[in-house]
């Protein structure tokens, strides 16, 4: 560092100098290498099956949060959610069994819905967050059921019964404490993300009958009472 700032002070008047001009090289080189470092990957999100998926995920202690791996993992997963896209990731689906899940419902996405549809899931937009070592509350019976998807079971979706509304503890990837009451759509997506944690998938929960391909989905089902679906077979 110290090089660079005494390379970048000389070079303003000793241009012809070969050990400067070596100095404002090495500096270029710092600059993009430090670039390099900034940039940020989309990872490869893993598909049912893959034993990660199933397993308890490890809590992190404030050391790691802060470090730069879990702070360059954060910024991975938030481009991968992102150019998915979709409104939640946990760190199981990218491969690592730790617990970390990043969360984002983007207004861009809610204003190309039916605010029919946004007022029956109770849908807001939710700034992009990060949820570490989360702690779920449920603080009444109240369940309520809709389709959900998951980047993990590409192409699918199911009829999911959730809690209405939940608390959350959890720390934020400065290793901060918070808890946040939720309700309606983030809450689903809370206890989505928090379930991956543990190792449970949407496949555990949902109404089986209503298992569909996306596309049947829309084909079939979509705008129809949920009970549609799920109506079990005469014998
Ligand atoms: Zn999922």
């Amino acid at each position: 560092m110290y090089i660079v700032i005494y390379g970048a002070f000389l070079c303003k008047t000793h241009d012809k100098n070969p050990i400067l001009k070596a100095i404002s090289e090495l500096e270029t080189a710092a600059e993009i290498f430090f670039q390099v470092l900034q940039q940020t990957m989309r990872l490869k999100i893993v598909q049912a099956g893959e034993p990660v998926l199933r397993q308890t995920a490890r809590p992190l202690i404030r050391q790691e949060i802060l470090g730069d791996e879990i702070q360059r993992l954060i910024r991975d997963m938030k481009e991968t959610m992102q150019d998915a896209p979709g409104v939640g990731l946990a760190a199981p689906q990218v491969g690592l069994s730790l617990q970390v899940a990043v969360i984002e419902d983007r207004e861009e996405t809610l204003k190309d819905l039916p605010p029919q549809e946004l007022a029956e899931k109770d849908r807001r937009p939710v700034p992009f967050h990060v949820i570490i070592n989360p702690q779920i509350t449920f603080v009444e019976d109240d369940k309520i059921i809709f389709y959900e998807g998951c980047l993990s079971l590409a192409g699918f979706s199911a009829a999911v019964p959730r809690a209405r509304a939940i608390q959350v503890d959890y720390l934020d990837e400065q290793g901060e404490q918070h808890s946040v009451e939720a309700s309606g759509w983030y809450a689903r997506i809370l206890q989505h993300e928090i379930d991956h944690l543990h190792g449970a998938l949407y496949i555990d929960r949902m109404h089986t009958r209503t298992f569909t391909s996306v596309d049947n989905w829309n084909r079939f089902w979509r705008g129809k009472p949920i009970r549609e679906a799920s109506s079990t077979p005469t014998r």
